[in-house]
């Protein structure tokens, strides 16, 4: 079996044609959609991520902020920040960028954030109705692209079993309890690294999303012939064959496509549709304005 491509790219340009006409929508009633995103430091991933949110906001247009502080920023101007952002009445999404220098609590600071503006969707009330079952608040961007990608592909969950490998709080929790949620229904079992023997459950899984920052760790013999997997991972490995001397590679061996039915690349899969749901969750906390 050779598996078909989980193709975030095509699936996040069919989310961005449909916000498109919902921006429109907003500006019609004078509002248009804005996003603030706050980096702390020089972290270079980081800068990736946040022009890439940045690029995506103009092809929409979405207004954003960028907004730059240095890594000997204090906690207390990062605070000053956020509530600064928190005030503004035209301003409707607001995103911390991750990792904060050490000397922060990246905790305390997204729990400033005002819940109808965290576009992440880290917040403890966001995360708290998810724990719910309820998914009216804010849902956090790269669980939920997941969802999108494997309902725009068709892939059925009901009754599947899926293995989350990874229990973070913004990737791994939250999509073992997207996963599980009634209406998507499948069995969720969540492996984390004290899990023992994570490749039998993974070889008696229908679905797999591998979240873990381990590259290539998922191998073909963890995967069960026509599995579904999905590779959340993004990590840079050495490559001296490359100019740059390294490539990004996933959490999954690219051979796992000998096996699985369906498997998200890196890049191109996962990334693009958490882009997406940032820019999808900015919209719909501008609608919620007109709504309150
Ligand atoms: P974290 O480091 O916060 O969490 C990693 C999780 O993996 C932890 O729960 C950890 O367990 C678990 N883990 C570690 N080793 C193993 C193992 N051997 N077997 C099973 N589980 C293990 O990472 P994130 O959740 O933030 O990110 C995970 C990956 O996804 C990273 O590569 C990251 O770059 C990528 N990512 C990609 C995004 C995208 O848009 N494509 C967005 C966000 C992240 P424990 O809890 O016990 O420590």
């Amino acid at each position: 079996m050779v598996a078909q491509r989980l193709d975030g790219k095509a699936c996040a340009a069919v989310v961005e044609e449909e916000l498109l006409d919902r921006i429109k929508a907003c500006k019609v009633n004078g509002v248009v959609p804005h996003l603030a995103v706050v980096i702390v430091g020089d972290d270079p991933a980081s800068h990736v991520y946040v022009n890439s949110k940045v690029r995506a906001c103009e092809r929409l247009g979405i207004l954003s902020t960028h907004i730059e502080l240095p890594s000997d920023a204090s906690e207390q101007q990062v605070r000053e920040t956020i509530q600064s952002l928190n005030a503004k009445s035209d301003l409707h999404g607001i995103l911390v960028q991750s990792p904060l220098p050490k000397h922060m609590d990246e905790e305390a600071l997204t729990d400033l954030i005002e819940p109808s503006k965290d576009v992440d969707g880290f917040h403890p009330q966001n995360l708290g109705r998810l724990v719910q079952g309820r998914m009216d608040g804010m849902l956090p961007c790269t669980p939920s692209g997941v969802m999108r990608l494997l309902s725009w592909a068709g892939i059925e969950t009901k009754g599947k079993s899926a293995v989350v490998l990874g229990r973070s709080r913004i990737v791994g929790m939250p999509q073992s309890l997207l996963l599980g949620a009634k209406g998507v229904d499948a069995t969720v079992t969540v492996a984390h690294s004290r899990t023992k023997d994570t490749q039998s459950l993974c070889k008696d899984a229908d679905i797999i999303i591998a979240a873990v920052g381990r590259a290539e760790m998922v191998r073909p013999d963890w995967v069960k012939e026509g599995a579904v997997v999905v590779d959340v991972g993004i990590n840079r490995v050495d490559d001296e064959s490359r100019e740059r001397g390294w490539r990004l590679a996933g959490d999954v061996h690219p051979d796992v496509a000998q096996k699985a039915s369906w498997l998200s690349p890196v890049p191109g899969g996962v990334g693009p549709m958490t882009i997406a749901m940032l820019m999808e969750n900015t919209v719909r906390a501008a609608e919620q304005t007109q709504r309150a």
